[in-house]
């Protein structure tokens, strides 16, 4: 069968690599290169902005990102395997792909994309997906240097990233992304896209810095929101108790009655900068 780009079928690519998906390493792969397409467009345009993308795999997503105008793609992958099968695509694309062999979580991506501004695309690998946004989204300095990510995460910590107050999926996560940045859920993929198909539907997730966010330190707006959401079904009063309890609600002119969940982003950020 033909693809679009003129490289093997990426069932082919499996077979030829010995890739057959490791649970350990959080890999579903996704086989149908409309779909990487599809994932792809949503971070054009490119410009001449580098794209990183984390955990290529047998590489749809990074196939579909070159095929579709990123002018570099730098993939970090943790399995050797993958790496090997990604040389192929680097050959395809001359100059344009550096794969890095190497724990994501690890790695400093403004070092590695040496300097510029950089778009991150990527369909996480569930087991350390939630790690490496708080970690992007936690970066020293602000705005970050990278200015946009397209992400698919289970559609449950989707729901999470994007949560107003007021509901269960408001939390820790919720207040830090609603803190920094600006994120939307762009379209649901099912579980039968990916091979193996994993137990829940996913989500694709745009995820964009604000440019002014609430200057407040971010130990102290994480010293809250773990306190708050702790103990999230009990008054303020009582889950903050630790940390200032009454006394901090009332300089926050915040009623000590209320529960973490009401609380809006701004409203944590003014709690920890009373601290
Ligand atoms: N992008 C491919 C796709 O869409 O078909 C694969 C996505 S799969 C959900 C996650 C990928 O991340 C796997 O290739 C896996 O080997 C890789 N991976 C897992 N943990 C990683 C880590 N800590 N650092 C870098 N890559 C990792």
């Amino acid at each position: 069968m033909s693809t679009v780009d003129g490289l093997p079928p990426l069932r082919e690519v499996m077979a030829t690599h010995g890739l057959d998906p490791r649970r350990s390493l959080g890999q579903n792969f996704l086989l149908d290169l409309n779909l990487t397409g599809r994932i792809a467009r949503q971070a054009q345009p490119f410009g001449d902005e580098t794209v990183v993308e984390v955990g290529p795999g047998p590489g749809g997503l990074t196939r579909a990102l070159l095929a579709n105008g990123a002018p570099r793609v730098i993939a970090i992958e943790k399995d050797p395997r993958c790496v090997a099968a990604l040389a192929d695509v680097e050959r395809h694309y001359p100059g344009r792909l550096q794969v890095i062999e190497a724990d994501a979580l690890t790695v400093d991506l403004a070092a590695v994309t040496g300097g510029g501004p950089f778009k991150i695309v990527a369909n996480l690998p569930y087991n350390v997906g939630t790690q490496l946004l708080v970690n992007w989204i936690t970066t020293e300095g602000w705005p970050p240097r990278w200015t946009q990510m397209v992400l698919m995460f289970q559609r449950e910590v989707a729901e999470r990233i994007v949560a107003p107050p007021g509901g269960d999926a408001y939390g820790r996560l919720g207040v830090l992304a609603g803190w920094r940045t600006r994120p939307s859920i762009l379209f649901d993929v099912s579980r039968e896209a990916f091979t193996p198909p994993p137990k829940v539907t996913s989500s694709i997730v745009r995820i964009e810095p604000r440019p002014d966010p609430i200057p407040v330190p971010l130990r102290k707006l994480e010293t809250v929101t773990a306190a708050a959401f702790g103990q999230r079904r009990k008054m303020l009063r009582q889950s903050l108790k630790s940390i200032g309890g009454e006394a901090l609600l009332s300089r926050a002119d915040i009623d000590p009655q209320r529960r973490a969940e009401t609380l809006s982003v701004e409203e944590f950020c003014r709690l920890a900068s009373l601290l």
